[in-house]
C-alpha cells in the first residue's frame, strides 16, 4: 500500500488518460486528494508517445537541396497534397514540418 506525501494516509491507485488516449496509471490519496504519477509511469508515457511520433526517413537529393518523403500514414492525417505548401520551423536542434 502506498503512503500519502502530504498526510500519511492510504493511497489508491486509478487509471487515467492523457489526452491523447495514452493510458497511465497514478495514485491518489483517499484523505486529502494530493494526486501522484511514479517516475515508471512518467516515462512509459513518454515511451508510448516517442513510438507514436517516430518515423525514419530517409533525404533524397533534389538539386542542391535534400528532399523529404512524408510518409503516407501521415500524408493521410494531415491531410497533405501534392504541391501544397508546407512550412518548416528551425527549432534549433529539430525541424518541425507544419502543414
Ligand atoms: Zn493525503
Amino acid at each position: 500500500m502506498k503512503k500519502c506525501n502530504e498526510c500519511g494516509k492510504e493511497m489508491e491507485e486509478l487509471a487515467a488518460k492523457t489526452p491523447e488516449g495514452v493510458e497511465y496509471r497514478y495514485f491518489k490519496c483517499k484523505s486529502c486528494g494530493d494526486e501522484v504519477v511514479s517516475m515508471k509511469q512518467l516515462h512509459s508515457v513518454a515511451e508510448t508517445y516517442r513510438d507514436m511520433e517516430k518515423y525514419k526517413v530517409k533525404l533524397n537529393k533534389w538539386g542542391l537541396s535534400l528532399g523529404l518523403r512524408i510518409p503516407r500514414e501521415l500524408v493521410r492525417k494531415y491531410q497533405l497534397k501534392n504541391k501544397k505548401n508546407i512550412t518548416l520551423i528551425d527549432e534549433g536542434k529539430s525541424i518541425i514540418v507544419s502543414p
